[in-house]
Protein backbone atom coordinates (compact mmCIF):
# COMPACT_ATOMS: atom_id res chain seq x y z
CA UNK A 1 0.00 0.00 0.00
CA UNK A 2 1.09 3.15 -0.97
CA UNK A 3 1.51 5.63 2.17
CA UNK A 4 2.78 9.64 1.42
CA UNK A 5 3.06 11.95 4.29
CA UNK A 6 4.29 15.57 3.89
CA UNK A 7 5.98 17.65 6.15
CA UNK A 8 5.71 21.53 6.27
CA UNK A 9 7.33 23.98 8.29
CA UNK A 10 5.08 26.37 9.94
CA UNK A 11 5.56 30.20 9.08
CA UNK A 12 8.87 28.95 8.58
CA UNK A 13 10.84 32.37 8.44
CA UNK A 14 9.00 34.44 11.08
CA UNK A 15 9.16 31.19 13.43
CA UNK A 16 13.34 31.06 13.26
CA UNK A 17 13.05 34.89 13.68
CA UNK A 18 10.66 34.91 17.17
CA UNK A 19 12.85 31.83 18.09
CA UNK A 20 16.01 33.40 17.77
CA UNK A 21 14.90 36.90 19.43
CA UNK A 22 13.00 36.92 22.64
CA UNK A 23 11.83 40.09 21.98
CA UNK A 24 9.71 39.63 18.45
CA UNK A 25 7.71 36.51 20.51
CA UNK A 26 3.94 37.17 20.44
CA UNK A 27 4.50 40.17 18.44
CA UNK A 28 2.86 40.15 14.79
CA UNK A 29 5.34 39.93 12.38
CA UNK A 30 5.82 39.90 8.70
CA UNK A 31 9.47 38.97 6.99
CA UNK A 32 9.94 39.86 3.45
CA UNK A 33 11.33 43.04 1.14
CA UNK A 34 11.45 46.34 3.38
CA UNK A 35 8.14 47.92 3.19
CA UNK A 36 9.90 51.52 3.07
CA UNK A 37 7.09 53.07 5.11
CA UNK A 38 3.99 51.65 2.64
CA UNK A 39 6.51 52.75 -0.87
CA UNK A 40 8.29 49.39 -1.01
CA UNK A 41 7.53 47.22 -3.79
CA UNK A 42 8.16 43.55 -2.56
CA UNK A 43 6.38 41.16 -1.59
CA UNK A 44 5.73 39.37 1.87
CA UNK A 45 7.66 36.38 2.56
CA UNK A 46 6.11 34.91 5.55
CA UNK A 47 3.79 36.33 8.04
CA UNK A 48 3.55 34.69 11.43
CA UNK A 49 0.28 33.60 12.58
CA UNK A 50 -0.49 36.95 14.60
CA UNK A 51 0.16 39.50 11.30
CA UNK A 52 -1.76 36.77 9.89
CA UNK A 53 -5.15 37.69 11.66
CA UNK A 54 -4.59 41.32 10.29
CA UNK A 55 -4.97 39.86 6.74
CA UNK A 56 -1.19 39.77 5.88
CA UNK A 57 -0.37 36.74 3.62
CA UNK A 58 2.62 35.32 2.02
CA UNK A 59 3.22 37.06 -1.42
CA UNK A 60 0.89 40.02 -0.08
CA UNK A 61 2.62 43.29 -1.81
CA UNK A 62 4.48 44.49 0.92
CA UNK A 63 3.36 48.17 0.63
CA UNK A 64 -0.26 46.55 1.25
CA UNK A 65 0.79 44.67 4.56
CA UNK A 66 2.29 47.97 5.59
CA UNK A 67 -1.01 49.61 4.50
CA UNK A 68 -2.80 47.13 7.22
CA UNK A 69 -0.25 47.44 9.65
CA UNK A 70 -0.72 50.97 9.83
CA UNK A 71 -4.56 50.11 9.99
CA UNK A 72 -4.09 48.23 12.94
CA UNK A 73 -2.72 51.15 14.59
CA UNK A 74 -5.30 52.81 13.80
CA UNK A 75 -7.83 50.44 15.63
CA UNK A 76 -5.23 50.99 19.00
CA UNK A 77 -3.74 47.49 17.76
CA UNK A 78 0.29 46.52 17.61
CA UNK A 79 2.18 47.55 14.55
CA UNK A 80 3.54 44.53 12.36
CA UNK A 81 7.51 44.04 12.81
CA UNK A 82 8.75 44.26 9.56
CA UNK A 83 12.64 42.07 9.05
CA UNK A 84 14.34 41.41 5.97
CA UNK A 85 14.44 37.78 4.61
CA UNK A 86 18.10 36.30 6.19
CA UNK A 87 17.62 33.75 4.24
CA UNK A 88 21.50 32.01 4.69
CA UNK A 89 19.94 31.70 8.14
CA UNK A 90 16.80 29.86 7.34
CA UNK A 91 19.07 27.44 4.93
CA UNK A 92 21.19 26.66 8.13
CA UNK A 93 17.69 25.77 9.58
CA UNK A 94 16.48 24.03 6.64
CA UNK A 95 19.64 21.52 6.51
CA UNK A 96 19.36 20.89 10.07
CA UNK A 97 15.96 19.90 9.91
CA UNK A 98 16.90 17.67 6.67
CA UNK A 99 19.07 15.72 8.63
CA UNK A 100 16.39 15.00 11.17
CA UNK A 101 14.27 13.73 8.53
CA UNK A 102 17.20 11.90 6.40
CA UNK A 103 18.28 10.24 10.07
CA UNK A 104 14.65 8.33 10.32
CA UNK A 105 15.82 6.30 6.65
CA UNK A 106 13.32 6.63 4.79
CA UNK A 107 12.87 7.64 1.15
CA UNK A 108 12.27 11.40 1.30
CA UNK A 109 11.97 14.68 -1.27
CA UNK A 110 13.12 17.91 -0.06
CA UNK A 111 10.59 19.94 -2.18
CA UNK A 112 11.36 23.52 -0.75
CA UNK A 113 13.18 25.15 2.29
CA UNK A 114 10.85 24.23 4.57
CA UNK A 115 8.77 21.10 3.09
CA UNK A 116 9.24 17.48 2.67
CA UNK A 117 7.61 14.41 1.18
CA UNK A 118 8.13 11.42 2.63
CA UNK A 119 7.43 7.89 1.58
CA UNK A 120 5.92 5.76 4.09
CA UNK A 121 5.13 2.78 2.32
CA UNK A 122 7.58 1.03 4.49
CA UNK A 123 5.12 1.87 7.41
CA UNK A 124 2.52 -0.24 5.82
CA UNK A 125 -0.10 1.21 7.81
CA UNK A 126 -1.64 4.71 8.64
CA UNK A 127 -1.45 3.92 11.98
CA UNK A 128 2.44 3.21 11.89
CA UNK A 129 3.05 6.40 9.41
CA UNK A 130 1.68 8.02 12.02
CA UNK A 131 3.55 7.68 14.47
CA UNK A 132 6.60 7.23 12.73
CA UNK A 133 5.53 11.58 11.87
CA UNK A 134 5.29 11.74 14.92
CA UNK A 135 8.15 11.16 15.75
CA UNK A 136 9.82 13.26 13.30
CA UNK A 137 7.79 16.08 14.54
CA UNK A 138 8.84 15.60 18.07
CA UNK A 139 12.43 15.48 16.91
CA UNK A 140 12.59 18.52 14.68
CA UNK A 141 10.53 20.42 18.27
CA UNK A 142 13.01 19.41 20.65
CA UNK A 143 16.56 19.77 18.47
CA UNK A 144 15.35 23.28 16.75
CA UNK A 145 12.06 24.60 18.70
CA UNK A 146 10.07 24.57 15.61
CA UNK A 147 6.35 23.17 14.73
CA UNK A 148 5.80 21.62 12.00
CA UNK A 149 1.76 20.35 10.59
CA UNK A 150 2.21 16.96 8.52
CA UNK A 151 0.06 15.30 6.08
CA UNK A 152 -0.80 11.68 5.35
CA UNK A 153 -2.50 10.12 2.17
CA UNK A 154 -2.38 7.65 -0.50
CA UNK A 155 -0.11 10.02 -2.53
CA UNK A 156 1.71 13.36 -2.88
CA UNK A 157 -1.27 15.43 -3.60
CA UNK A 158 -3.36 14.14 -0.92
CA UNK A 159 -0.89 14.37 1.83
CA UNK A 160 -0.04 18.30 0.57
CA UNK A 161 -3.61 19.08 1.04
CA UNK A 162 -3.51 17.32 4.09
CA UNK A 163 -0.82 19.23 5.87
CA UNK A 164 -2.61 22.08 5.33
CA UNK A 165 -5.40 21.36 7.30
CA UNK A 166 -4.43 21.44 10.58
CA UNK A 167 -1.95 24.77 10.89
CA UNK A 168 0.14 25.56 13.01
CA UNK A 169 1.55 22.25 14.59
CA UNK A 170 -1.27 19.49 12.63
CA UNK A 171 -1.68 16.29 11.73
CA UNK A 172 -3.97 15.06 9.58
CA UNK A 173 -4.88 11.91 7.86
CA UNK A 174 -6.54 10.79 4.84
CA UNK A 175 -7.20 7.16 4.16
CA UNK A 176 -7.64 6.47 0.05
CA UNK A 177 -11.14 5.43 0.87
CA UNK A 178 -11.69 9.01 2.44
CA UNK A 179 -10.15 11.23 -0.59
CA UNK A 180 -13.15 11.61 -2.31
CA UNK A 181 -15.29 12.98 0.97
CA UNK A 182 -12.04 15.14 1.82
CA UNK A 183 -11.72 16.80 -1.74
CA UNK A 184 -15.21 16.89 -2.01
CA UNK A 185 -16.91 20.11 -0.38
CA UNK A 186 -13.14 21.75 -0.97
CA UNK A 187 -12.68 25.22 -2.61
CA UNK A 188 -10.62 24.62 -5.77
CA UNK A 189 -7.99 27.40 -5.28
CA UNK A 190 -6.81 24.71 -2.47
CA UNK A 191 -5.70 21.85 -5.10
CA UNK A 192 -2.23 22.60 -5.64
CA UNK A 193 -1.63 23.97 -9.25
CA UNK A 194 -5.09 26.15 -9.10
CA UNK A 195 -4.03 29.32 -9.36
CA UNK A 196 -5.85 32.49 -9.53
CA UNK A 197 -6.16 32.44 -13.38
CA UNK A 198 -7.82 29.20 -13.15
CA UNK A 199 -9.95 29.33 -9.89
CA UNK A 200 -11.25 32.84 -12.28
CA UNK A 201 -12.10 30.70 -15.13
CA UNK A 202 -13.97 28.26 -13.16
CA UNK A 203 -16.07 30.34 -11.67
CA UNK A 204 -17.21 31.23 -14.67
CA UNK A 205 -18.24 27.63 -15.38
CA UNK A 206 -19.84 27.89 -11.51
CA UNK A 207 -17.40 26.13 -10.14
CA UNK A 208 -16.70 26.66 -6.68
CA UNK A 209 -15.59 23.36 -5.05
CA UNK A 210 -13.67 20.42 -5.93
CA UNK A 211 -17.12 17.82 -5.78
CA UNK A 212 -18.00 20.49 -8.91
CA UNK A 213 -15.34 20.29 -10.75
CA UNK A 214 -15.37 16.53 -10.69
CA UNK A 215 -18.72 16.98 -12.64
CA UNK A 216 -16.38 17.99 -15.83
CA UNK A 217 -15.55 15.61 -18.00
CA UNK A 218 -11.49 15.88 -19.15
CA UNK A 219 -12.22 16.44 -22.29
CA UNK A 220 -13.90 19.85 -21.40
CA UNK A 221 -11.10 20.96 -19.26
CA UNK A 222 -9.05 19.97 -21.62
CA UNK A 223 -10.34 21.87 -24.39
CA UNK A 224 -10.42 24.70 -21.48
CA UNK A 225 -7.37 24.60 -19.80
CA UNK A 226 -4.93 22.90 -22.15
CA UNK A 227 -2.59 20.15 -20.68
CA UNK A 228 -3.06 21.54 -17.45
CA UNK A 229 -7.05 20.79 -17.84
CA UNK A 230 -5.93 17.00 -17.64
CA UNK A 231 -4.32 17.68 -14.71
CA UNK A 232 -7.21 19.77 -13.54
CA UNK A 233 -9.21 16.65 -13.70
CA UNK A 234 -6.65 14.18 -12.24
CA UNK A 235 -6.13 16.23 -9.25
CA UNK A 236 -9.72 16.81 -8.99
CA UNK A 237 -10.48 13.09 -8.31
CA UNK A 238 -7.51 12.61 -5.79
CA UNK A 239 -5.12 11.23 -8.51
CA UNK A 240 -1.44 11.62 -8.60
CA UNK A 241 1.18 9.37 -9.43
CA UNK A 242 4.33 11.59 -8.52
CA UNK A 243 6.84 9.47 -7.16
CA UNK A 244 8.82 10.83 -4.18
CA UNK A 245 12.00 11.54 -5.56
CA UNK A 246 15.14 12.36 -4.10
CA UNK A 247 15.44 15.84 -5.02
CA UNK A 248 18.32 17.46 -6.84
CA UNK A 249 19.73 20.58 -6.18
CA UNK A 250 17.81 23.12 -7.80
CA UNK A 251 19.53 24.78 -10.61
CA UNK A 252 16.52 27.05 -12.55
CA UNK A 253 13.77 27.97 -12.59
CA UNK A 254 11.29 28.01 -15.70
CA UNK A 255 8.04 27.31 -17.30
CA UNK A 256 6.88 26.99 -21.03
CA UNK A 257 3.87 27.27 -22.33
CA UNK A 258 2.19 25.51 -25.98
CA UNK A 259 -0.12 27.96 -27.90
CA UNK A 260 -3.74 26.32 -28.67
CA UNK A 261 -2.90 26.64 -32.05
CA UNK A 262 0.47 27.74 -33.94
CA UNK A 263 1.12 31.59 -34.47
CA UNK A 264 2.28 34.44 -35.64
CA UNK A 265 0.38 36.94 -34.68
CA UNK A 266 2.61 39.52 -32.34
CA UNK A 267 0.06 40.08 -29.74
CA UNK A 268 -0.77 36.66 -28.95
CA UNK A 269 2.86 36.13 -28.33
CA UNK A 270 3.63 39.28 -26.12
CA UNK A 271 0.31 37.84 -24.39
CA UNK A 272 1.79 34.66 -24.22
CA UNK A 273 5.18 36.27 -23.22
CA UNK A 274 3.82 37.66 -20.27
CA UNK A 275 1.62 35.07 -19.22
CA UNK A 276 4.83 33.08 -19.13
CA UNK A 277 7.05 35.89 -17.13
CA UNK A 278 4.33 36.11 -14.51
CA UNK A 279 3.92 32.38 -13.77
CA UNK A 280 7.97 31.90 -13.80
CA UNK A 281 8.00 34.85 -11.38
CA UNK A 282 5.27 33.16 -9.06
CA UNK A 283 7.68 30.45 -8.43
CA UNK A 284 10.60 31.84 -8.13
CA UNK A 285 8.91 34.28 -5.23
CA UNK A 286 8.13 30.98 -3.94
CA UNK A 287 11.88 29.51 -4.05
CA UNK A 288 14.39 29.97 -1.61
CA UNK A 289 16.11 32.03 -4.33
CA UNK A 290 16.66 35.78 -4.35
CA UNK A 291 18.27 36.78 -7.69
CA UNK A 292 18.64 35.40 -10.67
CA UNK A 293 21.34 36.45 -13.51
CA UNK A 294 20.89 34.58 -16.50
CA UNK A 295 17.58 34.25 -18.36
CA UNK A 296 16.77 31.85 -21.04
CA UNK A 297 14.35 31.79 -23.61
CA UNK A 298 12.93 28.98 -26.00
CA UNK A 299 10.81 28.78 -29.11
CA UNK A 300 8.98 25.64 -30.75
CA UNK A 301 8.49 26.39 -34.55
CA UNK A 302 5.91 24.73 -35.96
CA UNK A 303 8.05 22.83 -38.10
CA UNK A 304 9.64 21.53 -34.37
CA UNK A 305 12.50 23.15 -34.87
CA UNK A 306 13.80 25.02 -31.66
CA UNK A 307 15.84 27.81 -30.87
CA UNK A 308 17.43 28.67 -27.47
CA UNK A 309 18.54 32.00 -26.45
CA UNK A 310 20.53 33.18 -23.05
CA UNK A 311 21.33 36.50 -21.77
CA UNK A 312 23.62 36.79 -19.00
CA UNK A 313 22.70 39.91 -16.79
CA UNK A 314 25.16 42.67 -15.77
CA UNK A 315 24.11 41.72 -12.35
CA UNK A 316 21.82 39.63 -10.04
CA UNK A 317 17.92 41.01 -10.96
CA UNK A 318 14.84 40.41 -8.84
CA UNK A 319 12.47 42.51 -10.14
CA UNK A 320 9.19 40.99 -12.14
CA UNK A 321 9.52 44.52 -14.63
CA UNK A 322 13.04 43.32 -15.18
CA UNK A 323 12.31 39.91 -16.26
CA UNK A 324 9.24 41.47 -18.34
CA UNK A 325 11.18 43.68 -20.19
CA UNK A 326 14.15 41.44 -21.13
CA UNK A 327 12.07 38.50 -21.91
CA UNK A 328 9.96 40.14 -24.27
CA UNK A 329 12.98 42.24 -26.08
CA UNK A 330 14.72 38.71 -26.17
CA UNK A 331 11.36 37.13 -27.84
CA UNK A 332 10.56 39.97 -30.31
CA UNK A 333 13.51 38.61 -32.20
CA UNK A 334 12.00 35.48 -32.96
CA UNK A 335 9.32 37.62 -34.79
CA UNK A 336 11.24 38.98 -37.07
CA UNK A 337 13.60 38.20 -39.52
CA UNK A 338 16.71 38.40 -37.12
CA UNK A 339 15.73 34.79 -36.02
CA UNK A 340 12.66 34.07 -38.23
CA UNK A 341 13.66 34.19 -41.33
CA UNK A 342 11.22 31.94 -43.11
CA UNK A 343 8.35 33.92 -41.00
CA UNK A 344 7.57 29.99 -39.40
CA UNK A 345 4.47 29.70 -36.80
CA UNK A 346 5.43 29.60 -32.96
CA UNK A 347 4.13 26.42 -31.45
CA UNK A 348 5.85 26.65 -28.25
CA UNK A 349 7.50 29.40 -25.84
CA UNK A 350 9.51 28.98 -23.10
CA UNK A 351 11.37 31.09 -20.53
CA UNK A 352 14.12 30.17 -17.74
CA UNK A 353 15.51 31.69 -14.94
CA UNK A 354 19.02 30.57 -14.36
CA UNK A 355 22.68 31.49 -11.88
CA UNK A 356 19.84 31.37 -9.04
CA UNK A 357 21.52 32.94 -5.84
CA UNK A 358 19.74 32.26 -2.18
CA UNK A 359 21.96 34.94 -0.76
CA UNK A 360 20.03 37.71 0.92
CA UNK A 361 19.57 40.67 -0.25
CA UNK A 362 20.95 44.01 0.91
CA UNK A 363 18.11 45.86 2.50
CA UNK A 364 17.98 45.88 6.56
MG1 LIG B 1 5.67 26.15 5.41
Amino acid sequence: MRIVSHLDMDAFFSAIEERDNLRFRNRPIVVGSDPQGGRGRGVVSTANYKAREYGIRSALPISLAWEYSQRAVAQGREAVLFLGVDMEKYERVSINIRKIVESFGYDFEQASVDEFYIDCSRCETYKNAERLLGRIKSEILKKESLSCSIGIGPNKLIAKIASDIKKPNGLTIVHREEVNSFLFSMAVSKIPGIGPKSVEELLKLGIKTVGELQNISCEDLEKRFGKSGVQMYKKSHGVDDEAVIESQEVKSIGSQETFSKDTRDAKEIISMVEKLVFSTYERFIDSSFVSFSRISVSVRFSDFSTIQRSKTLSGPMSKRVDLEFLALQMFLSFLDSRENKKRKAVRLIGIRLEKLNSQRNLFL
